[in-house]
């Protein structure tokens, strides 16, 4: 029988596992599923930006929708609260465990379970690498574009909870929209059976929504059926120097404009942030001098008759034409593709070699992305007089990363020791812009206090009673997204 969902909610998480718990889970869960060694628990308790480390006694590896059911019914009857983990690639700290929780990670759910071409879709379990899952779809001569750097590690399920965006939201959305059904287990054990592969299905709500972009707090992704589309079998792929962040929306605007649909991707990088690939890469601009801005373009299709290289060719000379453009290159093979693309994503990787960076991942309207780049540009300055400023991201999307490295000279703690009050200066120019805090990245433990600063006390309300209604005893993924106040 399903275990009722009406959890007291005055049942409070205990603050230490049982100690029976492990052996509990143990005799329920075939062997190889639960690990208590610290040396087998070890690689799950870090996180990528090294700002916290975990302390899960217990890490879970089920293979099946059914152990995970398992695995939550015993731990919420335990009053033991679950960290759900995919790839653990997240930047906000969403999987770091406590040491009164368990960490599931879904890593070993990783069957792609069926491909099915003519319906445009594919049917998974949340533990596939996306990068395993772009390949199975080319190799049915279709495309996933859900693409971003951390995908030769990151999982499906991992994007879905964090509605991860990545550079081909332009033309195709973010996780959100490339899902058309998905399999939950709830927060007392019971499985909701979403997996529909249906285009259209105005049934009520759309509670697969609820799920996606939850972090982890409503309930545990085990299996998608994701949208499919066309292989791309063209793609263009131009280096553009920019004078101004108001060039780069007329550029955006041009490229729409001519190329529609064809703009797959549309990314913004500054002159320090390609200044520091350079220099800790070896990876070169194919331009003389240096220039304050430059924009990344990609025009791609599916079509074989050659188009995207004449129309890439007339709106980059149309560009130079109306002085929005100071210079360009279009590469001339997909070796000098992947190498322009290189540069933009080199970035994250080399910041850690240029110094502490305090990072905000913000949204604004399109439009008002050159104005945030100035009113911010200035704020920081004063605030924290050579800060350095690398920023990049996908201006299609209004989203900047606009990251602070720390000033030359200036001591690495003692420069991220400002990181709440330079949150503070960047989220404030954020919110007078009607923008966002978290455009791709969620909020986890490191923007909790963020989001409860700056988000709607209506939506606040909302989002807590959702949380009450699905998980009454606050036991998954608790102090992620709401604090530790809002569970
Ligand atoms: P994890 O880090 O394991 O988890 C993320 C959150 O989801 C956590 O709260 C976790 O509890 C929850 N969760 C995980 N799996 C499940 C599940 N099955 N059910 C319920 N909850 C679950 N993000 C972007 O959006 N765009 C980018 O362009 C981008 N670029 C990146 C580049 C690099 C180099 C790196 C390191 C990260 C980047 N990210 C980007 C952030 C990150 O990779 C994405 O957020 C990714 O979607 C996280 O997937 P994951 O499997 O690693 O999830």
């Amino acid at each position: 029988a399903p275990f009722p969902l009406a959890i007291d909610p005055a049942a409070r998480p205990a603050r230490s596992v049982p100690a029976d718990l492990a052996a509990r889970l143990r005799a329920a869960l075939p062997e190889g599923v639960v690990l208590t060694e610290e040396a087998d628990r070890t690689a799950y308790l870090v996180e990528e930006r090294s700002l916290y480390r975990g302390e899960a006694p217990i890490v879970l590896r089920p293979r099946s929708t059914e152990e995970v059911a398992t695995a939550v019914r015993l731990c919420t009857e335990a009053g033991v609260a679950i960290v759900p983990q995919g790839g653990n690639t997240g930047l906000v700290g969403g999987t770091v465990s406590a040491a009164h929780e368990v960490l599931l990670s879904l890593g070993r759910m990783n069957r792609i379970e069926e491909v099915d071409p003519l319906n445009f879709t594919m049917t998974v379990q949340s533990g596939c690498v996306l990068a395993d899952i772009q390949s199975a779809a080319e190799a049915a001569d279709r495309l996933f574009p859900l693409s971003l750097g951390a995908q030769g590690s990151c999982q499906i399920g991992g994007n879905l909870a964090s509605n991860a965006g990545g550079i081909n939201v332009l033309r195709y959305g973010n996780a959100r929209e490339l899902t058309l059904g998905l399999e939950v287990v709830l927060a007392d054990g019971r499985v909701w059976n979403g997996l529909r592969a249906l285009h259209k299905d105005n049934t009520g709500y759309a509670l697969k929504h609820l799920f996606i972009g939850s972090e982890g707090t409503l309930g545990i992704i085990t299996r998608a059926v994701l949208k499919l589309f066309p292989r791309l079998t063209d793609r263009q792929v131009a280096l553009c120097a920019l004078n101004d962040p108001s060039d780069a929306l007329t550029l955006l605007s041009m490229a729409r404009g001519r190329a529609g649909e064809a703009v797959t991707a549309f990314e913004l990088i500054s002159s320090f942030a390609l200044e520091i690939v350079e220099r800790h890469t070896g990876g070169q601009t194919p331009f003389a001098g240096r220039h304050p801005l430059y924009a990344l373009v990609e025009l791609a299709g599916s079509d074989r008759d050659g188009t995207l290289r004449p129309a890439m060719e007339s709106l980059l000379e149309s560009a130079f034409e109306a002085g929005v453009v100071a210079d360009a290159v279009i590469a001339e093979s997909l070796d000098q593709a992947g190498n322009l693309w290189r540069l933009r994503e080199g970035i994250p990787e080399t910041q850690k070699k240029a110094g502490g960076s305090i990072k905000h991942d913000i949204s604004v309207p399109v439009s008002r992305v050159p104005d945030f780049l100035r009113r911010a540009g200035e704020a920081v300055e004063t605030a924290m007089p050579g800060v350095r400023i690398c920023a990049f991201g996908h201006l299609g999307d209004g989203n900047i990363h606009y990251n602070l490295t720390q000033p030359e000279g200036m001591e690495k703690t003692a420069f991220l020791a400002q990181w709440e009050r330079m949150n503070a200066v960047v989220h404030d120019i954020v919110a007078g812009l009607s923008g966002s805090i978290s455009a791709e990245h969620g909020i986890g433990l490191l923007k909790a206090g963020e989001l409860l600063r700056y988000k709607d006390p209506v939506e606040m309300d909302l989002m807590r009673r959702l949380r009450d209604a699905l998980d009454p005893a606050h036991l998954l993924n608790p102090g992620k997204m709401m604090g530790r106040g809002g569970g």
